[in-house]
């Protein structure tokens, strides 16, 4: 009978172990992928900043090359694309961050759950934990009063 009941409390330790371990997995695979989705758009929108750029100095050169005049408000607005651009990758680098601050938090409120509580102190001088039937060190059966 007691065998019985160790054997699975041993089975639970390993169950609760594996959904630990999964859990894990998961809080890594979502923060991956989601970083990934992130930094994917951060390379379009880098790449058409520097199109934009080059479009900018195209345009002036052009100006110059042409007539000698200077639009300036055809040069204002493609910069102001530019700069919207910039804040755009801005915002999404903010959101790299808190993709990356939640999965720590995760994994964090996860090893909380997972510490053993201490409920006393064996004879050999080991800690006891909670739901524990053998001493971890010196192996004698426990039995909590
Ligand atoms: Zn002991």
């Amino acid at each position: 009978m007691a065998e019985t009941n160790e054997t699975s409390d041993l089975l639970t330790k390993l169950r609760e172990g594996l959904n630990k371990g999964l859990r894990i997995v998961n809080i890594w695979s979502k923060e991956a992928y989601e970083t990934l989705k992130i930094k994917n758009q951060i390379k379009k929108l880098r790449t058409k900043r520097r199109r934009n750029i080059e479009d900018v100095g195209n345009a002036v050169y052009r100006m110059y090359k042409h007539n000698n005049k200077f639009n300036e408000e055809s040069l204002r607005s493609k910069c102001m694309d530019i700069s919207s651009l910039e804040d755009e990758i801005e915002e999404r680098q903010q959101e790299l961050r808190v993709v990356h601050l939640n999965a720590q938090k995760e994994l964090g409120s996860l090893k909380q759950l997972a510490k053993p509580i201490v409920v006393g102190r064996c004879e050999c001088g080991a800690d006891l934990y909670k739901g524990i039937k053998f001493c971890g060190k010196c192996f004698r059966k426990i039995e909590f009063s």
